[in-house]
């Protein structure tokens, strides 16, 4: 018999949600991600993907998790200090480690629970988090989770900053302090001042750990932002996905060699949930090949994301302060952002409103992921349909 507390208290929460118009809805894609996609038969073109270098559904990336299936089954069997770690484990590790030029590596089942276990693994109460007040959700909650006192700073304002770590330091009240920041924010596409980052860190004795989901793949011909600004051995956590560029699964945490030490000694979600699944590991080793092999990947993403860009901003369209693929079309008002998002799909494009709390209030936008494998033809039909919808909407002119 079903708990008749639980039952009232979604009933009543489900319904609030739905008036709201804040219940989730959830399309099903028929077939893989991709450039384009099919939803309810429908062929639409897909802006709203982290697949940025159309890794996700490539041959070769494929293979390379069948072939890993083989030799080592699909799944690791335990968690990896029991006995789930494999070769293939430290393969990327050590390919992480190579890639964005530190010493070690520790991989993670996904960014999320990366973010959960690395910070944590490292803050305790007693310390003092700086943390930029646009940084995603697992961010906060893995700060939250540390017992650290978490000192919010206005987004990118590195005043605010060095006035927050002068007090923090000045009060004498804790520890250590840390200062977290996405390298590239995903609704705005905005980069991290790592350099100005790292010279208040050394003023102030801060430890810095930068999230960059969405730089890595992106930024630093893949290597992301930190190795953008050539700065990898002076940020001590460079976090990043395997999810979005790479096209697969996993988080990872690249550092010292004593960081990743602690850390599998000390992060929860590394001692007691099981390792990622070998194809996965396997996936993201030919990945980061890839890149490392062919630069022109990530080229083509910038080319094809800076003339998706320059299009929309012909027609009239507010697509913010980029400075990355990420391409959101603002228009402000959260229910014309929810009407232009309905619109684009109806006509061909799907590109998903991102609204409050996402962002602040009065900054609704549609946001758009160009791609390396969207074709020029697929773009142009993209922006034909933005003029069409914008101007309906009366939203451009
Ligand atoms: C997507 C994202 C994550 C979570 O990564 P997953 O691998 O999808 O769990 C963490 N941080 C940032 C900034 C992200 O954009």
């Amino acid at each position: 018999m079903a708990s008749k507390k639980l039952q009232q208290f979604l009933q009543t929460n489900l319904e609030d949600l739905a008036q709201r118009g804040l219940l989730t809805t959830i399309d099903v894609i028929d077939g893989g991600n991709g450039p384009e996609i099919t939803i309810d038969g429908k062929k639409l073109i897909n802006m709203a993907s982290n697949n940025y270098l159309g890794f996700a559904g490539r041959q070769d990336m494929i293979e390379a998790e069948i072939n890993a299936a083989q030799t080592y089954g699909v799944g690791a069997g335990a968690v990896r200090t029991i006995n789930g770690t494999l070769a293939v484990h430290r393969e990327l590790e050590q390919k992480i480690a190579e890639f964005k030029g530190t010493e070690d590596a520790i991989a993670f089942q996904s960014g999320f629970n990366c973010n959960m276990g690395a910070i944590s693994a490292v803050m305790k109460k007693g310390d003092a988090i700086l943390s930029d007040e646009l940084n995603h959700a697992s961010i906060i909650d893995g700060c939250r989770l540390s017992g650290a006192k978490i000192i919010r700073v206005k987004h990118q304002d590195m005043t605010d900053l060095e006035a927050k770590a002068k007090e923090a330091v000045d009060s004498g009240l804790y520890d250590k302090i840390m200062y977290i920041t996405d390298g590239v924010f995903s609704m705005d596409g905005d980069v991290a001042h790592i350099p100005e980052i790292v010279a208040i860190a050394e003023r102030y004795n801060l430890i810095t750990y930068v999230d960059d989901a969405h730089g890595s793949g992106v930024m630093g011909k893949g290597a992301g932002t930190v190795k953008h600004f050539g700065m990898q051995d002076k940020i001590d956590f460079q976090m990043g996905t395997l999810s979005k560029a790479i096209g697969v699964v996993g988080g990872y945490v690249a550092g010292s060699k004593e960081l990743i030490a602690w850390m599998k000694s000390q992060a929860r979600p590394f001692l007691f949930s099981t390792s990622l699944t070998p194809g996965a590991a396997a996936a993201s080793i030919k990945a980061i090949e890839l890149m490392q092999e062919h630069p022109e990947y990530v080229q083509q993403l910038w080319e094809k994301a800076d003339y998706f860009k320059t299009e929309l901003k012909k027609i009239g369209y507010d697509i913010g302060v980029s400075e990355t693929p990420i391409t959101p079309v603002i228009v402000g008002d959260e229910n014309l952002a929810q009407t232009f998002s309905k619109k684009l799909i109806e006509n061909g494009v799907y590109a998903k409103p991102i609204v409050f709390p996402t962002v602040p209030l009065g900054t609704g936008r549609v946001r758009n992921m160009p791609t390396a494998g969207h074709s020029k033809e697929m773009l142009d039909r993209a922006v034909a349909v933005y003029e069409k919808v914008g101007k309906d909407l009366g939203i451009i002119h």
